[in-house]
């Protein structure tokens, strides 16, 4: 059976190649590995083969992995919020998270800035965008994206590093590659109305099942949970 280090190998060995196919440098794009619903030595095992950043998108749970596996004595781990995020939950958030992608509304920036701890350096952002445009979908609307960044980007307690989106699958690979082309213009649109900053660097799109279509479109970190640690026994808690 193949082992967590097996599949996180092959994993960045697709990223690799879909780096050569789009003729990009392998180290543009960052692996994000997706742990939610696994255990804390699933964590270590991909932390014992080399990756270093993980995804959770339950705050209780993403919050119960950091403390063990930093009673484990794994260190150096960085830790993203990838799921909805409700304003009565930012706090143990700003407390634990390095990384938040999931920021959808000026309100939850805002309470993430104010309880992000002063010891601690700036939380990092990304924006998620409902780039694909179902109504019921998180994410702020393409056309309100820029307006959020702007106000974002004020806010002493987060550093705003770009975007995220998860559109839903499409059957055909060229309908998929559409929209992660449009995520990657709007990127671009949003980055040159913030004037261009450096740290606004990354485009987070493309998981599992269409990680290349989305590095082929610019993606610059993949979010991939089972192709990694396999299928997960539950899809979702309440966040
Ligand atoms: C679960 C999840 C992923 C990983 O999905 P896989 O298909 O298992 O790779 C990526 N991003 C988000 C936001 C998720 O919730």
């Amino acid at each position: 059976m193949a082992t967590i280090a097996d599949k996180l190998q092959a994993v960045r060995a697709r990223i690799d190649a879909a780096c050569r196919a789009a003729a990009r440098e392998p180290a543009s794009v960052t692996l994000l590995a997706v742990s939610k619903t696994f255990g804390p030595e699933a964590v270590a095992a991909a932390a014992a083969a080399g990756q270093r950043a993980f995804g959770e998108n339950y705050v209780q749970e993403g919050v119960e992995k950091i403390v063990a596996l930093r009673a484990a004595g794994v260190t150096g781990l960085q830790w993203h919020c990838i799921g909805p995020l409700q304003s009565n939950k930012t706090r143990p958030v700003a407390e634990h998270f390095d990384w938040v992608q999931s920021v959808d509304r000026l309100k939850i920036a805002q309470r993430l800035s104010a309880q992000r701890p002063a010891q601690l350096p700036p939380l990092q952002v990304c924006i998620q965008v409902n780039v694909d445009g179902g109504p019921t979908k998180a994410g702020v609307a393409p056309e309100q994206a820029v307006a959020l960044a702007q106000a974002v980007a004020e806010l002493p307690g987060l550093r705003l590093r770009g975007l995220m989106c998860i559109p839903d699958p499409q059957p055909d690979p060229a309908a998929m590659l559409a929209v992660f082309a449009d995520a990657a213009a709007l990127f671009a649109r949003v980055r040159t109305a913030l004037g261009d900053p450096p740290a606004f660097d990354t485009l987070s799109m493309g998981m599992s099942d269409d990680l290349e279509l989305a590095i082929a479109a610019g993606s610059t970190m993949v979010r991939v949970g089972s192709a990694i640690f396999g299928r997960r026994a539950y899809a979702a808690a309440p966040a």
